[in-house]
């Protein structure tokens, strides 16, 4: 088992906000642990879309360039899965899945989110290539195409509004989606989104190309691309080894933070996909770094304390 010495802060989480934390953290000269299972949540995509000066870019290449800068900073990693998170010391021991020990004064939680997806045969398979969940990271590579929205969701009707503003063809399966009101039937159709009801059975692909929504009473309507709502859960276990509690929503539940990312366990930060569901990249990056200058005024507060006390002892033995 091997054990490195007490590091500033942990990381768990490399994917986009627990990368900028660690880079920020690293700048200020505080030794960062980054552990990281490899398992980013756009990784199916092809691009990453609305990141500025790098729009399209490859969800790993991204990754593999923000790990670099961490690295030149002086951030350690750790290619592995933190298992177990426990107070230790007036800090945090984490136990890896390798059977590493890392131990930390402070633990900033950025291992993002689960998309619980619908159980249709087909979504799994063709998730982040053509069955997608969100107009602004996929909205333009499916413009003018033939849309279908399954409904699973009162958010169903949202999505289907919101991929109209990208194309005239768009098609919202009512599936399992609660009843809309009047007034969202009357807006679909004045945006002329066409609405069929019944349950879908599978999406049909041929050579790995989604072609056609099968209904269960058989009939099949072709369409480009599906849009699905995930349920989003945050992935919670070290945040609920350490006595906290996820925050439940009607779409998902979430590590609830302060604006700067603390949690109500003292010690504890989270960012990006874990307190934000609806983070995308730029946003997880912005609370990675939020989070990391409130780890470290937390630390200079701590340091600055302890430094004066320790000035105070000197004094009063001299
Ligand atoms: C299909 C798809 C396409 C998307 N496209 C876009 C897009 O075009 N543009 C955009 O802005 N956003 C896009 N997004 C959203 C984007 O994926 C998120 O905004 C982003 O991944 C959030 O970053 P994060 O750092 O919070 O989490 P993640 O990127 O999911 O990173 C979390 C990391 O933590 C690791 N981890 C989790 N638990 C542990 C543990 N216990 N120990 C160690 N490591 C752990 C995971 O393996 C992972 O590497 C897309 C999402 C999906 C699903």
């Amino acid at each position: 088992m091997d054990t490195y010495q007490t590091m500033d802060v942990a990381v768990v989480g490399g994917g986009p906000a627990g990368l900028s934390a660690a880079v920020t953290l690293a700048r200020s000269l505080r030794s960062v642990a980054v552990v990281d299972a490899g398992e980013p949540r756009n990784a199916p995509a092809e691009g990453a879309h609305n990141v500025l000066g790098q729009d399209g870019i490859a969800p790993r290449d991204l990754l593999a360039a923000g790990r670099r800068e961490a690295q030149e900073y002086g951030a350690l990693f750790h290619d592995d899965r933190a298992v177990t998170a426990r107070r230790h010391d007036g800090g945090f021991e984490l136990v890896l899945a390798g059977g590493t020990v890392v131990h930390a004064r402070r633990l900033l939680l950025a291992t993002g989110l689960v998309d619980e997806l619908p159980d249709v045969p087909g979504v799994r398979e063709l998730w982040g290539s053509s069955v997608l969940h969100c107009a602004y990271c996929h909205g333009w590579e499916v413009r003018g195409r033939r849309i279908g929205v399954l409904g699973t969701s009162p958010m169903s009707v949202h999505q289907a509004m919101m991929f109209r503003q990208l194309s005239e063809h768009v098609t919202l399966f009512v599936h399992t989606m609660p009843d809309p009101d009047d007034d969202a039937w009357e807006r679909l159709a004045g945006l002329g989104v066409e609405v069929v009801d019944g349950l879908v059975r599978m999406l049909r692909t041929d050579r790995g190309v989604l072609r056609t929504v099968v209904l269960a009473d058989g009939h099949e309507f072709p369409v480009d691309a599906v849009t699905v709502t995930p349920r989003f859960v945050a992935r919670s276990d070290l945040f609920e080894q350490l006595g906290g509690t996820l925050t439940a929503y009607p779409m998902g539940a979430f590590v609830a933070t302060g604006p700067m990312g603390r949690t109500d366990l003292p010690g504890v930060w989270a960012a990006g996909n874990t307190s934000d569901l609806a983070a995308m990249v730029a946003a997880a990056e912005g609370a990675g770094v939020a989070a990391a200058t409130a780890v470290n005024a937390d630390l200079v507060a701590e340091d600055a304390d302890t430094a004066m006390r320790a000035r105070a002892e000197r004094y009063a033995v001299a």
